[in-house]
């Protein structure tokens, strides 16, 4: 079920070295053919290997053209049909489209904290860059073995 661009809706993140796509697809999948000469399509994405797609919606989700979609397999959503996200800086909405026409759409959350108000090294030691080569350093400011502590197991 690998990725494929609608290269009616691609703009190709209008020119950036990196586009939206590229930026965030985590198997590097994603490329822009500046010049068309790879595809015939100029200034459009692709999916240079599809069968290598993880399928994980990153680049559907981070297109801000909707020019990303998934293709489903036959058995699961039948031809015509088709699930589409739109990203909001506070929620997702995902679109689905049933094959006799059909739409549905589901709103959901995606965070519980203003955007940008998250301070993921706050109230942790500066990293001490003498140590970085000892083995530890990156989760144990006090030493290069932490101990184990009973009481830090979960239990269910
Ligand atoms: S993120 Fe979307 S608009 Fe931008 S290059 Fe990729 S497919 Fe095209
Ligand atoms: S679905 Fe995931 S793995 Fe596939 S092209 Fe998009 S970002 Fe890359």
């Amino acid at each position: 079920m690998p990725t494929y661009v609608r290269t009616d809706k691609c703009d190709g993140c209008k020119g950036q070295d990196k586009t939206a796509c590229m930026y965030i697809c985590p198997h590097d999948l994603m490329r822009l053919d500046k010049d068309g000469s790879e595809t015939g399509w100029a200034m459009k994405a692709y999916n240079q290997e599809p069968e290598q797609c993880w399928e994980c919606y990153s680049c559907v989700k981070i297109c801000p053209q909707q020019a990303i979609e998934v293709r489903h397999y036959a058995d699961i959503v039948p031809m015509g049909a088709s699930v589409q996200p739109l990203r909001g800086s506070d929620s997702i909405i995902w679109t689905i489209k049933f094959r006799n026409g059909t739409m549905k759409r589901f709103k959901f959350p995606i965070r519980t904290t203003p955007e940008g108000s998250i301070e993921p090294y706050a109230g942790k030691p500066k990293a001490d860059l003498s140590r970085i080569d000892q083995p530890g350093f990156f989760n144990n400011p006090d030493g290069p073995v932490k101990p184990g502590d009973r009481s830090q197991l979960i239990r269910v």
